[in-house]
């Protein structure tokens, strides 16, 4: 008797693992499309990856900050300050990456975006002017450059803007939101 309920175990134990392995076949055949059309949206918008580094920032900021002067309230609150700057910029954001993925052409235009040398302002930047052109704040929002805002430099230009602030300019018209200067004229680096 004792066997036979054994046996019977066993005999179910197989049957379902052999369910199990046929479940996780299927479901893996399912999600092929969706992982094709995953990787194309990346191709399409290499912005993706940039917005996913800015939220780690953010995030290892709050949990793994060096500064031993903010307490854990000072640091919640400049988290929640930036993530509310973070999730503003993704909402405006989102538009024009469902727009860039749905277009054939948009490639191109993500690419030339992502070449765009975007670097932090230093003090001395922030005190006397970025870029060659010693501009003291950005054109688009009129605020002040302060130490570490994060910025684009047009090279072929030299105008200097805030990411945030240029960006949805940039994806929709390829050229200087100040002086209108193609950015197809920069150099692929
Ligand atoms: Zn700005
Ligand atoms: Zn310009």
């Amino acid at each position: 008797m004792l066997e036979t309920v054994a046996a019977a175990c066993i005999l179910l134990a197989v049957l379902w693992a052999g369910c199990c392995v046929e479940v996780v076949r299927k479901l893996a055949k399912q999600l092929a499309p969706l992982r094709a059309l995953y990787a194309t949206f990346c191709r399409r918008c290499p912005y993706t990856a940039e917005t996913l580094e800015r939220f780690v920032e953010i995030w290892d900021m709050f949990v793994r900050c060096s500064d031993a002067s903010l307490g854990f309230e000072d640091r919640f609150a400049i988290f929640c300050d930036q993530l509310g700057d973070f999730l503003e910029g993704l909402v405006q954001r989102a538009v024009d990456v469902l727009e860039l993925f749905f277009q054939l052409d948009a490639a191109e235009q993500a690419a030339a975006l992502c070449r765009i040398p975007r670097r932090r302002l230093s003090a001395a930047e922030a005190r006397s002017g970025a870029g060659p052109l010693a501009v003291t704040s950005c054109a688009i929002c009129l605020c002040d450059w302060r130490k570490g805002d994060d910025v684009r430099e047009l090279k072929a230009c030299s105008h200097v803007f805030h990411t945030k602030c240029c960006d949805n300019w940039l994806w929709r018209h390829q050229k200087c939101p100040m002086c209108r200067t193609p950015l197809a004229t920069v150099p692929a680096s």
